[in-house]
């Protein structure tokens, strides 16, 4: 099957006169997402008509809303959104996103300090990619949504973890965050509500984060993607809103995703100073242009429309948060804190590691996965893919039935565990 053809020197295949491996090491580096591995097993199991209840993808089960919907159906059907838009996003896209932060979080930013991205995911690359020089550190709170290091690592940058645990709710604070702090630390990446841990971090807590990162000169990207996801007397807070002095080295990273069950239309944005959201810009005029033109009318109904529906949605969350808290927590071996936002539980199963069950003896998070899902046809992931061996997450954004019927499961299984 090889070509007569010689391959040129250093670009195709392993022939003669290849330079260096296939893949680059910096993207041979980068690892698949665990979360989106679990999902894709799990739905491969469906699709061969097993009865698989999943907790892995970190996903509104609802419907985008009907107004937004029909928004986006109407812009198909108008020629100007046919067409590129400037990179940076609809003009009217980044004023409504501009005015939308200020009404929810009082932070206020200028059009012009607005790129709208494919999904906060993008923000985030873009935004260690324009901020980060090889070799610069970034510090990482663990456990940490598995997307940030890689995105760091891609841009050249060092993730140094921060580890918190379940004794201080999952949260890290000024001193364990300066005990990490060197020379080289250009970023703090901090993200409240928190995927995976459902941490959500007071006032007080954010204030000091951000009077620390200010008096350091420190960078700070802030993920808000779960802003209206907070529960019990938990409130939303934006950190450039709290401290005013660290706004000019902030980037805010958000999105319609999971406030308007949107995750599949693909739009979030960055907020930040204007040079680094040109120059973000300038990236992405490279890379993807603008985001699909459609989906961005229906992110503009989506942010300057009413969020009813968003409290609607976080209504049932919250009842599903108590439940899945109720029923993790009375499993032997099972610790699991109450998330206080977000969608998404993080129990601690190390109290079964180890133990006999089902004819085996899981030693780690992912074997345990693993047989939950062979065993009980339930997929979890494991606590290994968000730098927390001995944790499972386990997403709540599932129909109320499904989750008492997949817990039940686990516990099942769990209970033969000797
Ligand atoms: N930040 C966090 C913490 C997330 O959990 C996610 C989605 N899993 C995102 C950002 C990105 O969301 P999207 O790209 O769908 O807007």
């Amino acid at each position: 099957m090889s070509s007569p053809i010689e391959p040129a020197p250093g670009r195709h295949g392993q022939g003669a006169g290849q330079r260096g491996p296939r893949i680059s090491r910096r993207v041979a580096a980068i690892a698949e997402s665990a979360t989106l591995a679990i999902d894709a097993r799990a739905k491969a199991l469906k699709a061969m008509g097993e009865d698989v209840i999943a907790f892995g993808a970190g996903e509104p089960d609802f419907p985008t809303p009907a107004h937004v919907v029909e928004a986006a159906a109407a812009a198909t059907h108008q020629p100007r959104f046919h067409h590129y838009t400037p990179t940076a996003g609809l003009p009217e896209l980044r004023e409504a996103v501009a005015a939308k932060t200020a009404r929810d979080s009082g932070y206020r930013v200028e059009p012009a300090q607005v790129l709208v991205t494919n999904g906060g995911k993008q923000a985030i690359y873009e935004a260690f990619a324009t901020l980060l020089d090889p070799g610069d550190e970034v510090l990482v709170p663990a456990p940490y949504w598995v997307t940030y290091p890689e995105a760091i690592a891609l841009a050249g940058g060092v993730p140094v973890f921060v580890p918190t645990d379940a004794s201080t709710g999952f949260r890290t604070g000024v001193e364990r965050l300066e005990a990490a702090r060197t020379p080289r630390t250009k970023v703090l990446l901090f993200v409240s509500p928190s995927n995976p841990t459902g941490a959500v971090y007071p006032r007080e807590e954010i204030e000091a984060i951000g009077a620390w990162a200010a008096e350091h000169g420190l960078w700070v990207l802030t993920d808000e993607i779960y802003e209206h996801l907070v529960y019990g007397g938990n409130r939303l807070h934006s950190l450039p809103a709290l401290v005013p002095e660290q706004a000019e080295r902030t980037v805010v990273v958000n999105g319609v995703a999971k406030t308007y069950a949107m995750t599949g239309w693909r739009v979030g944005w960055m907020l930040g100073p204007a040079d680094v959201v040109k120059a973000a810009a300038n990236l992405q005029s490279h890379a993807t242009s603008n985001v699909c033109n459609v989906a961005q009318a229906a992110a503009l109904a989506a942010v300057s429309g009413p969020l009813d529906e968003a409290m609607r949605m976080r209504e049932a969350f919250d009842r599903r948060r108590r439940r899945i808290h109720e029923l993790l927590a009375a499993i032997p071996g099972v610790t699991c804190m109450e998330p206080q936002g977000a969608f998404y539980a993080f129990p601690s199963v190390s109290g079964v590691l180890g133990r006999r069950i089902h004819g085996r003896r899981p030693e780690t998070a992912m074997e345990l996965a693993d047989l939950i899902l062979e065993e009980a046809r339930v997929a979890i992931v494991p606590g290994e893919a968000f730098g927390a061996p001995g944790y499972a997450r386990l997403s709540y954004a599932l129909g109320d039935d499904d989750l008492v019927e997949g817990i039940t499961r686990i516990a099942k299984l769990l209970r033969e565990a000797a």
